[in-house]
């Protein structure tokens, strides 16, 4: 287990350093309530130390010119440095945000395989950062020259990143943003902060990066997020968390037009087609909405069943949904832990309250657990509801939480209709025996990610988007590195023919 009060620092420019305000936030666990540690509460000013450090680091220092294969080696020793630590980080993981086992493997798992799949792109003799040669065509009145597209860090990139996968989220950002030359500064979450801030930590004492490479700002979004987001010299910034507080973040950062990513919520559809081996659809559409009790950007809150097959898929989502066992999540047998955070239960119940008054039926679950270990804690069980409609509340509003909402269609354009009537554009998922009809129904939707027969799986090497209003620009993949560079285009001419080309211009 971690250590009890585990009081961390921010790092700053290399140094660790508590907050100008010398105040504190408390960080407890999900699952008992217990006292985890504490973190310093940010402010403004801190940010703007670590903006003028990561500045310094960028413009001044040795970063700046570091070549891609040395930056591939930094980010191989981080990727090494984190398999050592990963059992103390899973376990400050687990007791800040209440993940399982195998949420809080994923969470601290998948950066190891980020940080060595972005350095194996950046030392590939394919470089990344130098593009095409481009010939001028003759019209362009330029025969002779020609030019090359480079692709160039950005400069100073922020990262904003939310509670329900603390860990990885961060890593999305750093792994391709340092990989591509930037310098960063990490504000994560105010409540589950533990793992990260340690780790960033290690990585500065093991004098892996240079200081002010990589800065840690803790605190909250309101005075160290919204700071960093409008903070001048910041270049970029990449926010994953909700749709609301992504649209702030555009805001605060169009008076100096900074280059945004934003991650942000979802609706996400699973459209069972009446072909589907439905045990398997079952099976799937629970893994969709149960991964981490629902607090996933990703899951499948509202699911398609055909009308034919209606009663026989409910009783066996029902059947399967008995089968979970809820409980301590640091128990290898619980399959699924508690919600994050007291505000979060209420706001799951009162979700639960509101798909009852808008007669939905609840077929399963929607009661508060019983048991000795559910009286401290913050606990939802699974919960399904059927005879929904499109326009409910439950069906158009982010839950992030254990709740599914079925709702019957007649016509696979109906599905993909109601699938596609939705503010949200983040994933969606289609169940069918048929590839190429359950391909046809994917291309139909419109999301950044579909899965067929599948939920939740997701490689360093897939480009991940949110459409709609659940995002703006891409991560991973080759396109979550280019995302940290700008393109620049080098002109050079070849001709060297003197002066006389511009005469036009000189009539004297
Ligand atoms: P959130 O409330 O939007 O917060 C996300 C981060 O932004 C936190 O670090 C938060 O700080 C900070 N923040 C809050 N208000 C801010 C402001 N005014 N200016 C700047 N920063 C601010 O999201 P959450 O509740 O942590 O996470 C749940 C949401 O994240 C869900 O909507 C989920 O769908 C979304 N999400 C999206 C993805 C994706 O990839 N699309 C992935 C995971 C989660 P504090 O912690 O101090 O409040
Ligand atoms: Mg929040």
């Amino acid at each position: 287990m971690a250590d009890k009060n585990l009081c961390v620092l921010m790092c700053i420019d290399g140094k660790l350093v508590e907050s100008s305000s010398k105040k504190t936030i408390t960080v407890i666990n999900p699952a008992n309530e217990e006292v985890v540690g504490t973190i310093p509460a940010g402010t403004a000013a801190d940010v703007d130390a670590a903006v003028k450090a990561a500045r310094k680091a960028f413009d001044k220092g040795e970063w700046g010119k570091t070549t891609p294969a040395k930056r591939a080696e930094a980010l191989q020793r981080m990727a090494a440095l984190l398999a050592e630590k990963m059992p103390e980080l899973t376990a400050i993981l687990q007791a800040e945000t209440g993940s399982t086992a195998m949420k809080a493997m994923v969470d601290v798992g998948m950066p190891i395989q980020l940080l060595n799949y972005y350095a194996d792109i950046i030392r590939s003799p394919l470089r990344y950062d130098v593009g095409h040669v481009s010939p001028m065509p003759d019209e362009a009145g330029a025969p002779y020259s020609h030019g090359f597209v480079q692709r160039a860090p950005i400069g100073v990139c922020a990262g904003i990143i939310p509670w329900n996968f603390p860990f990885v989220l961060a890593f999305l950002k750093i792994a391709p943003g340092l990989a591509a030359g930037n310098t960063m500064i990490i504000k994560p979450p105010s409540e589950a902060p533990l793992a990260t801030v340690e780790f960033i930590r290690m990585v500065n004492e093991a004098g892996i990066l240079p200081p002010g490479v990589l800065s840690v700002v803790t605190g909250s979004g309101r005075e160290v997020g919204e700071s960093l987001a409008a903070h001048p010299l910041v270049d970029k910034v990449a926010f994953t968390g909700s749709t609301e507080v992504g649209r702030r973040i555009m805001e605060l950062a169009s008076p100096t037009v900074k280059v945004v990513t934003l991650e942000l919520g979802g609706k996400s559809a699973n459209i069972i087609l009446d072909d589907a081996d439905l045990d398997l659809a079952v099976e799937v559409s629970l893994f969709a909405f149960l991964f981490h009790s629902g607090q996933v950007c990703l899951s499948g809150t509202r699911c398609f069943a055909p009308r034919s097959r209606y009663e026989e898929i409910l009783k066996k989502m029902a059947d399967r949904a008995s089968k979970v066992t809820i409980g301590d999540p640091t128990d290898p047998n619980t399959t699924m832990g508690p919600v994050f955070s007291r505000v979060q239960k209420e706001t799951v119940e009162s979700y639960i309250q509101s798909g009852i008054s808008e007669g939905a039926r609840l077929i399963y679950g929607g009661k508060p657990l019983q048991g000795k270990l559910f009286e401290k804690g913050f606990w939802v069980g699974p919960t399904i509801f059927a005879d929904a409609t499109n326009d409910m509340k439950i069906a158009r509003e982010e839950i992030f939480g254990p709740v599914l909402t079925v709702i019957p269609y007649d016509t696979e354009d109906d599905a993909v209709e109601m699938a596609n009537d939705t503010i949200y554009g983040l994933c969606g998922a289609v169940q069918s025996t048929n590839y190429a009809r359950a391909v046809g129904v994917a291309k139909r939707l419109r999301t950044g990610t579909v899965w067929i027969n599948t939920y939740h799986t997701q490689g360093c090497n897939t480009p991940f988007s949110g459409w709609k209003q659940s995002g703006v620009g891409t991560e991973l993949g080759i396109e979550g590195l280019m995302a940290y560079t700008k393109s620049k285009y080098i002109h050079v001419d070849l001709v060297c023919d003197g002066p006389g080309r511009y005469s036009f211009l000189f009539n004297k």
